[in-house]
């Protein structure tokens, strides 16, 4: 009998938890470790923001799906792990022991001035639950009068979070809107969609400012690189996302993003019991984006091989497939779709993003009760 600890109830490790009694079944012991008993999907969080969907109807109860199997769940944070005893430590000092370990420990959101924030005005878009309490905070603020929002960085997740945000209303007013987006909006993305993105934003009274990076956010105000002041009543933090930095700080080979290292297999080639999938992991055949899409399309393989590690038996390895679907939620009912050279904006974009992750949620309402 092996003992399989899961670190992460994220997107990664969802299919791992639907097996947990299957695991069970083959004579093991598994536990999740996660500090909150719920985890938000990604995908539908900036609508959140935006008031399309709920916090309910974008989470799913890790602990809850754990528990019915007849797994553990700890609510807590893994810290370090000593890979010689096998042991991971929590932040709470307990500690628990491991045969085979698997990571789904998710992606940090770096701050300009790599301190975390210090103030309840000031999120960054991870974790998802951020952006519900920046919705409350917005409205909160908009019943006393206007307001501003920033959002820092220059990518995706600022483009969805600004649109969004844009949607707040409160007795017919919306907050101000600018983004601060570096040196250049979207400028990893087709010139097409950063055209389009413009457009809506322009149409809509978003600000765009590509006038450098930004040094500092704090309670109140952005203050760029070259010194500019902008006030600013709630800030978010969207410069992007990294592993978290506990696998070096465990010792663990890591990856040049210091994401756990991982062969075709998902598995530590230092450690063969160590595994891991989503953001935290760098996968050395070919360093992958972090996407939710990763994330789901591994699965099937941390499914097999945690089970077929405990079991002694092969293991399958991970094929990162071809081009992924995005689609960008502007937060207007309308949205950015791009896939196969093809890309097209408007409420038929938003409504194919709509439905795929409502059918992706669909997947935990048993669960969900
Ligand atoms: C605003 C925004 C919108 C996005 N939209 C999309 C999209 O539409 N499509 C898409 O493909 N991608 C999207 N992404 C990217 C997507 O969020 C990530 O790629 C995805 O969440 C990765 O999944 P994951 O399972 O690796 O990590 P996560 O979903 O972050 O899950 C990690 C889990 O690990 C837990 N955890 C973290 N640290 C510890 C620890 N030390 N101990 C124990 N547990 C821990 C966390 O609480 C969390 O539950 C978006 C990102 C952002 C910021």
């Amino acid at each position: 009998m092996g003992h399989l600890v899961l670190i992460g109830g994220g997107h990664a490790h969802a299919g791992v938890l639907f097996d947990t009694a299957k695991i069970i079944a083959q004579g093991h012991q598994v536990t999740l470790i996660n500090p909150t008993p719920q985890h938000y999907y990604s995908g539908m969080g900036p609508g959140v923001l935006g008031g399309t969907y709920s916090p309910e109807q974008i989470r799913f109860p890790v602990k809850a799906m754990v528990e019915a199997r007849g797994g553990t769940f700890v609510e807590d944070r893994m810290v370090s792990v000593d890979a010689a005893s096998r042991t991971v430590l929590l932040a709470s000092g307990g500690t628990v022991d491991y045969d085979v370990l698997s990571f789904n420990a998710g992606s940090v959101i770096p701050t300009p001035d790599e301190t975390p924030p210090q103030s309840k005005d000031v999120l960054t878009v991870k974790p998802i639950q951020n952006l519900w309490f920046g919705r409350e905070r917005i409205e909160t603020l908009l019943k006393q009068g206007p307001v501003r929002v920033a959002v820092v960085g220059g990518g995706p997740a600022a483009l969805e979070v600004a649109g969004n945000a844009r949607s707040v209303r409160v007795d017919g007013r919306s907050p101000e809107v600018t983004v601060f987006a570096g040196k250049k909006f979207l400028r990893n993305l087709p010139e097409r969609i950063r055209s389009m993105a413009l457009a809506n934003f322009a149409r809509r009274g978003i600000n765009v400012l590509e006038a450098g990076y930004v040094h500092r956010a704090e309670s109140g105000r952005v203050i760029l690189q070259s010194g500019d002041e902008h006030k600013a009543d709630v800030i978010f933090l969207a410069l992007g996302v990294r592993p978290p930095t506990l696998f070096a700080d465990s010792g663990l080979t890591t990856g040049p993003d210091g994401g756990l290292a991982v062969n075709r297999f998902l598995q530590s080639a230092q450690h063969p019991e160590i595994f891991g999938g989503g953001d935290c992991i760098h996968f050395t055949d070919q360093p992958l984006d972090k996407v939710g899409v990763y994330a789901v399309r591994q699965h099937p393989v941390l499914v097999h091989n945690l089970s077929a590690q405990l079991n002694g038996q092969p293991l399958m390895p991970f094929d990162p497939g071809g081009k992924y679907l995005l689609i960008f939620n502007l937060g207007d009912g309308t949205g950015i779709f791009m896939k196969w050279g093809l890309i097209f904006g408007g409420k038929p974009a938003f409504w194919f993003k709509d439905t795929i992750d409502r059918r992706f949620m669909a997947l935990f309402s048993t669960d969900n009760g």
